[in-house]
């Protein structure tokens, strides 16, 4: 372990003494499943954590603090990047049982809530008191809350209502010294101070442990519109989104495929020669029902203006629920295709999209990877879904890589909309960010994290 003892027998009895025996996971076989996430990299810690409340962080923490053990705090473990690995070993500190919804408030419109609850029970649940929580990463019935809070998780819903950054008011975390910290507002609104919130928010489990969240609900729109658009080619595809969004739509989910993607979900598309498309677009309006509705038929127009060959309403929930099927089933089938295969998220300014994706090919070719483009064409964060049929090709597959996110930055664009950098892109941070900024934010680490316990490894 680099700079880091194991924790020793004696260590082992404080925490256990300290936290209760029933939070303490023990046993190399116990702790496996908590050294990896959904990305490639594991790592099985020495032991794991899962308390009930925030005063057993606390106590970990300043066990943690004074013994320089590593701890890395854990979600659901559905993370791309590595956030969630323990790469120096230590304590997986699980929110998994902290999962309670602590109150759902009609009258401010805001949920409290532990961290490890699931999104889609939070969703859920406010939906039945007539609520709406927007964030929706695809991931939603099996990521925590606190996990979309560490890593500003974003989802379809995006182009019209953001990122998780715009629904969080206030949490409470544990610094790595054990010290808790309230940080932001439950009000729509509040100044005071410097902005720790948003710093805690997107810093993926490595400045604090997020305990308790306020977090901002709207009213849940009475209606949701579908259609799905076929193209000959992805730029009429992308010229039409950006035609879509320059007349003053403001649609609730803009996804697309490209034609690679197309081709592996033929048997769930609605015409036998939809395979054949160039591109799919499918485009969503929610609010009330008439303005919904016309909303929709006006976008439908513009489509077929821009040269849609086929566009097709999904009037009813069942209809909607096989157009999403679509979308969701292709990385999927991605993945079980490739013997290699690395889920790239980058994000392009929404003008430039068809002209990133039209210079992919190019890259293909000089570094033997086939990439099947799929994503949130209305916010222009494309997954790149970066595939090879040889595993020995790896080496090269990644240099092909880092050519793809070298490209984008030079488009003005982003190497990460939603993933993160964890472990699995550090490499990669100075492709976008300047040295300067690399030392500052380094800096900012130090500050809450002096002796490097929390989340070690990750970002720089
Ligand atoms: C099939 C699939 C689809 C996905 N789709 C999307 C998508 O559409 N949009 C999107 O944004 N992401 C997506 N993801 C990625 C992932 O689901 C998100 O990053 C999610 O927010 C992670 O939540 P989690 O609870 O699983 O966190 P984990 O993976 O457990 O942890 C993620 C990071 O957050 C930190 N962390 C977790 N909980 C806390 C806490 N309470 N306090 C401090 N730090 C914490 C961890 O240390 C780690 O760095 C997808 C993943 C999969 C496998």
């Amino acid at each position: 372990m680099k700079g880091y003892a194991p924790l020793s027998d004696e260590i082992i009895n404080a925490l256990v003494n300290a936290l209760g025996s029933d939070c303490v996971i023990q046993g190399r076989e116990k702790c496996i499943p908590f050294g990896e996430d959904a990305g490639e990299d594991k790592r099985v810690p020495q032991l794991v954590v899962e308390p009930t409340c925030p005063e057993q962080i606390q106590e970990l923490m300043r066990l943690a603090d004074r013994h320089r053990f590593p701890v890395t705090p854990r979600g659901l473990g559905t993370g791309l990047a590595g956030g969630a690995v323990p790469v120096f070993g230590g304590v997986v500190l699980s929110l998994a049982k902290m999962n309670r919804i602590l109150a759902i408030d009609r009258k401010n419109l805001i949920a409290v809530v532990e961290p490890g609850v699931v999104t889609m029970d939070l969703k859920q649940a406010v939906m039945a008191e007539g609520l709406f929580y927007p964030p929706d990463p695809a991931s939603l019935d099996t990521c925590s809350i606190g996990g979309n809070a560490a890593t500003n998780a974003g989802g379809p819903a995006c182009v019209k209502y953001g990122t998780t950054r715009d629904y969080v008011l206030g949490v409470d975390a544990v610094l790595p010294s054990g010290e808790k910290i309230s940080a932001g507002v439950r009000t729509r609104k509040g100044v005071v101070g410097y902005d720790l919130l948003h710093l805690l928010i997107g810093s993926e489990g490595t400045l604090g442990i997020i305990t308790r969240l306020i977090l901002r609900l709207l009213p849940l729109p009475p209606c949701t519109m579908t259609i799905a658009a076929f193209f000959p080619h992805l730029d009429t595809a992308m010229d039409t989104v950006s035609r879509v969004l320059a007349e003053g739509h403001i649609p609730s989910a803009v996804e697309f495929l490209d034609q690679k993607c197309l081709a592996l979900v033929g048997d769930l598309l609605p015409f036998e020669n939809a395979v054949n498309s160039g591109a799919f677009l499918l485009i969503e309006t929610d609010g009330m029902q008439d303005l919904a509705q016309r909303e929709i038929e006006a976008i439908g127009s513009l489509c077929v203006d821009c040269g849609a060959s086929e566009v097709l309403l999904a009037p009813d929930s069942q209809k909607r629920q096989r157009v999403w099927e679509i979308r969701r089933e292709v990385a999927l089938r991605i993945e079980d295709a490739s013997p290699v295969y690395v889920p790239e998220d980058v994000v392009a300014p929404i003008g430039g999209i068809a002209d990133f994706v039209s210079r992919l090919p190019e890259l293909e070719r000089e570094y033997g990877m086939s990439i099947y483009s799929f994503g949130h064409a209305g916010d222009g964060n494309i997954h790149l879904n970066i595939t090879a049929d040889d595993p020995e090709r790896r080496a090269m597959v990644d240099r092909g890589i880092e050519a793809v996110l070298r490209l984008v930055v030079s488009m003005g664009g982003t190497i990460s909309g939603e993933h993160g950098i964890g472990v699995a892109k550090k490499r990669f941070l100075h492709l976008e960010l300047l040295p300067e900024s690399i030392r500052l934010q380094r800096e900012i680490k130090k500050i809450f994290d002096p002796k490097g316990i929390l989340n070690p490894g990750k970002i720089f």
